[in-house]
C-alpha cells in the first residue's frame, strides 16, 4: 500500500472568546468587540489537536502541519498559540477588520493549500462567532476534494482515512483516500494547553503575513447583516404549592 507524507493544513480562526457572554453592539449590526477577550475558535483547537495527535501516533506519518488564519493583524495571537501547540509553520492572512464570509475564506485557504501542497485540511466543523459551518464543505467543492465532517474520530492506514462522524442516533463510518477534508466535532479530542517553554519557543517558528490580494483573491461580500438582536427577555416564572393551583392559575391566564 502507498504511504502519502502528511502535509497537514489546519485553519484556526480568532474568535470571542468561548467562556464571554456577547453584548449586542450600539448600532445592532453585531456583537461588540471592544474590551474582550479573543481566543483560537474551540473546534479549530480541536483540530489542531488531531494533527498533533496523528504525529504523535506516527512521528514519521506526518511531514507538516501548517496552521493559517484569516482576521486582523492581531490574529497572529491564535497562530502563536498553535505554533506553541505543535504546528510547524504558519500563515495570517491579514485582512484588517473585514469581515470574511465563508466562500471568500475558502478560496484563500485554495490558495494556501495549493502554496503549502497540502493533503490533509482538518477545519472545525463551525466558528462559533458566526455559526456558518460552511467553509469546509465549500474548500472541498473546490478542491474537488472528498470530505468527512463532524468528524469524531480518525483513524488513518496509508493513503485510506477512516472517519467516524456523530449523526442523530448514533454513528456513521466513511473511508475515503487522500487528500482529504475533514471537520471536527466537539467530542474528537479535548485539546491541550500550551506549556510556557513551547509559548517561549513558538516566538521563533515561522509565522508568513500576506494580503489577500498576494494570493490573488479578492474579498467579496454576498451578505448583509440586517440587525441582529438580543432573544426576547423571559418573564420570571411564578411557584405553586399545589396541582390544584396549578390548575387554578393556568386557568385565570386562559392557557387551559
Ligand atoms: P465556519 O464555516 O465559518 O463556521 O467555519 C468553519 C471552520 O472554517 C473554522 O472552524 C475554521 O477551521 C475555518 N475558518 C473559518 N473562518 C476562518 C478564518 N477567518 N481563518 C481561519 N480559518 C477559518
Amino acid at each position: 500500500m502507498s504511504t502519502s507524507k502528511l502535509r497537514i493544513l489546519v485553519p484556526v480562526k480568532r474568535v470571542i472568546d468561548f467562556a464571554i457572554k456577547p453584548r449586542i453592539n450600539k448600532t445592532q449590526t453585531g456583537v461588540e468587540t471592544k474590551g474582550v477577550k479573543f481566543s483560537i475558535n474551540p473546534f479549530c483547537d480541536i483540530a489542531l489537536e488531531e494533527s498533533i495527535r496523528i504525529r504523535e501516533g506516527n512521528k514519521d506519518l506526518v511531514e507538516k502541519i501548517h496552521a493559517v488564519s484569516i482576521g486582523p493583524t492581531k490574529a497572529q495571537d491564535v497562530l502563536r498559540v498553535a505554533l506553541a501547540k505543535g504546528a510547524d509553520t504558519s500563515t495570517l492572512i491579514d485582512v484588517g477588520e473585514e469581515e470574511v464570509e465563508p466562500l471568500s475564506v475558502a478560496k484563500l485557504l485554495q490558495k494556501v493549500v495549493e502554496k503549502e501542497n497540502s493533503n490533509l485540511i482538518i477545519l472545525g466543523k463551525q466558528a462559533i462567532d458566526d455559526d456558518s459551518n460552511q467553509t469546509g464543505q465549500m474548500l472541498a467543492g473546490l478542491l474537488n476534494w472528498p470530505q468527512a465532517t463532524n468528524a469524531s474520530k480518525v483513524e488513518i492506514d496509508g493513503d485510506n482515512v477512516t472517519v467516524t462522524r456523530e449523526v442523530d442516533g448514533g454513528s456513521d463510518t466513511l473511508r475515503a483516500k487522500l487528500p482529504l477534508v475533514i471537520t471536527t466535532d466537539l467530542r474528537l479530542n479535548d485539546p491541550r494547553y500550551a506549556s510556557l517553554p513551547n509559548v517561549m519557543k513558538a516566538k521563533k517558528k515561522p509565522l508568513e503575513k500576506l494580503s489577500a490580494s498576494d494570493l490573488g483573491i479578492e474579498i467579496t461580500k454576498r451578505l448583509e447583516t440586517l440587525k441582529v438582536e438580543e432573544p426576547p427577555v423571559r418573564q420570571a416564572g411564578v411557584k405553586v404549592e399545589s396541582v390544584d393551583e396549578l390548575i387554578s392559575k393556568l386557568k385565570d391566564l386562559k392557557a387551559i
